[in-house]
Parts: structure tokens; sequence; C-alpha cells
């Protein structure tokens, strides 16, 4: 018997992010895929996430999932930084409220703080019609909107070409706009959580007791 196994252009799964998780070890969702618009504008989350090397995930709802990009660096205001941005697994819509320690012998294992979190929209437009995420997305050409507590304006995400095994590299960059600024660094001014107001080096310290 064949099974055929559906590529990345298909509708989306959450299987890979199920595959890498105990649920009963993790406090991390479960999750299902949840389409509710049409395609346009969505919620985005920011996590940073200490594990083996701090990063920032960067996700967008896209046709019912979170599509993720992990950034080491995280964003930035100045349009001149190109902030390289990895492609990482679909997670389910509940992830955008997690926050919390991901136990130790577990996939990702460490801190997670919800760094922003609110909505975005496409603002890629083609002869004055905004293209749907989706086609962005295969496209490998994002261009949106963000309207967080810490990000508002314009980014783009891009894709490279290059990969490191099935994981796509992108850049992220702050696109020219009365938001962007080169001299404000917002990830050092801004550590604190969106949503309990603490920062990774508070939930180290949980950790330690
Ligand atoms: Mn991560």
């Amino acid at each position: 018997m064949f099974f055929l196994i559906m590529g990345g252009c298909g509708m989306p799964t959450l299987k890979k992010y199920k595959s890498k998780r105990d649920f009963s070890k993790t406090n991390e969702p479960r999750g299902a895929v949840k389409k509710r618009n049409k395609g346009e504008t969505g919620l985005f989350v920011i996590q940073q996430h200490a594990a083996r090397a701090m990063h920032y995930d960067v996700r967008l709802e896209i046709d019912g999932v979170l599509v993720s990009w992990a950034v080491p660096k995280g964003p930035s205001m100045n349009p001149a930084d190109k902030r390289l941005a990895i492609q990482t697994d679909d997670h389910p819509m509940e992830y955008a409220k997690f926050e919390g320690i991901i136990p130790e012998g577990n996939y990702g294992a460490g801190p997670v703080i919800v760094w922003d979190r609110g909505t975005y929209r496409s603002i890629k437009e083609k002869d004055g019609v905004v293209i749907p995420m989706k086609t962005c997305l295969k496209n490998r050409h994002i261009e949106i909107e963000f309207h967080g507590k810490k990000l508002q304006g314009a980014f783009a995400l891009i894709g490279t070409g290059d990969a490191v095994g099935e994981k796509s590299h992108w850049l992220l960059i702050k696109m020219h706009d009365e938001y962007a600024d080169a001299r404000r660094n917002i990830i050092k001014s801004h550590p604190e959580s969106v949503k309990s107001g603490l920062t990774i080096k508070d939930l180290k310290k949980k950790l330690k007791k």
C-alpha cells in the first residue's frame, strides 16, 4: 500500500509539531487547525525562547495555523538590519497564549515569554489588490503591517533560497515608514512579556527555586 505525504503546498497540518512533543510532559497546547478568515489579516505573536540558543519565534496566523520562524537576534526597527529568520514547524493557534517553562528533556526545553502579540495585515498588493498570505508564503515574499504592543509598522519577510536541511532561510527586515528607527533597540529597551510583565531572567530565577 502507498501513502502519499502532502508537501508544503497542501492543507496545513500540525503533524510535525505534534510528533515532536509528549503532551503528558509539556504544558504546551495540543491544538488544532482553526481556519477562520480569508487570509489577508490575522494574529501574530513573537515569543522569546531561551532554548539551547536564545531566539525569538515570530508566528503569523496563516490558513488556520501559526506559521513560524526562529529569529536568533529578534526583530529590529532599523531598515538596515536584515535579521535571519529560519522557518520552523507550523504551531497551533492556541500557542499564541503560551508562556512558561518547557521542561528539561522535552523539545525546545527552556523558558518562553510572549514578547509581543497583536494583529497584522498583508500589505503586499498586485494591481491594487491585496495578495492573500497563503500566496505570499508560497511566493516567499511577505509584506505585513504589525499592530502589536511593541511592534508597529511595515515589515518584510523574504525567502533567501538558502536552507539547512528542510529549514528554509528568510530575512526579517523593517520597511521604511514612520516607525522605522535606526537608533532604537527594541529588544534591549522592552525585554518584558506583554502577557505577564515577566522577563526570561525572571522565569530562569523561578527555574532555580
Ligand atoms: Mn523556539
